[in-house]
């Protein structure tokens, strides 16, 4: 039987990009999500740092769950804004209890305000970068937390359908199209959350 790994997320975003970055790395695991258990409540992201509140995910649901669980906490650094939203990306226009707004209204009512602050920063100065720490908690075992990210622009009016969160202003490094401009598979082979996920791959073998 395969090793099961949980992935510590209730983003159904994440999810699937990461059971899409796994799939890839023929890794003889089984990935079970969060909805195989009900019973364990979102974990409080009280932690200032993206390895902290991955590292805090990631525990709390090995701890539920007795099997070994990986997280991760990203978010979007815009140098004018000295690295916010950062790990309050999330959260950035309130905090929105329970189920008054889903996913979407809170990722817009995000990436509106975020619009509106860099309203009248020029086009030089608009730079940033996605940001994922991801980590592996096994019960008994000490954290394994690793990192990526991708450099690039924040424009000015939202383009593209696909992908979810500030997918939409952030244009890669050198590129003309947005994230959501990108098919998940083009997403994937770049973002913060491939490359940290892809750096995660050796120690998820050595679980196996
Ligand atoms: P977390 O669930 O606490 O890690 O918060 C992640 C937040 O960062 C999301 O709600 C998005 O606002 C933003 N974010 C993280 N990764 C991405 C991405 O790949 N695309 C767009 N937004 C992202």
């Amino acid at each position: 039987m395969p090793r099961q790994v949980v992935l510590a997320t209730h983003n159904e975003h994440k999810v699937h990009e990461l059971q899409q970055i796994l799939g890839g790395a023929g890794l003889d695991l089984e990935v079970l999500t969060m909805s195989a258990f009900p019973e364990v409540a979102d974990v409080a992201e009280t932690e200032v740092s993206f390895a902290g509140n991955a590292t805090l995910k990631s525990s709390a649901v090995a701890a539920a769950t007795g099997l070994p669980a990986l997280a991760d906490d990203s978010g979007l650094s815009v140098d004018v804004l000295g690295g916010s939203p950062g790990i309050f990306s999330a959260r950035w226009s309130g905090r929105h209890g329970g189920a008054e707004l889903s996913r979407a209204e809170k990722d817009a009512r995000n990436l509106q305000l975020l619009l509106d602050q860099l309203a009248d920063v020029p086009d030089a100065h608009r730079g940033g970068a996605f940001r994922c720490a991801a980590a592996l908690v096994a019960p008994g075992q000490e954290p394994v937390v690793v990192e990526g990210r991708l450099e690039g622009v924040i424009g000015r009016v939202p383009e593209g359908e696909n992908g979810f969160g500030y997918d939409p202003v952030f244009l890669p490094e050198g590129q003309e199209r947005t994230l959501a401009q990108h098919s998940d598979e083009e997403k994937n082979a770049i973002s913060h959350r491939g490359r940290a996920f892809r750096a995660m791959v050796p120690h998820l073998r050595a679980l196996v």
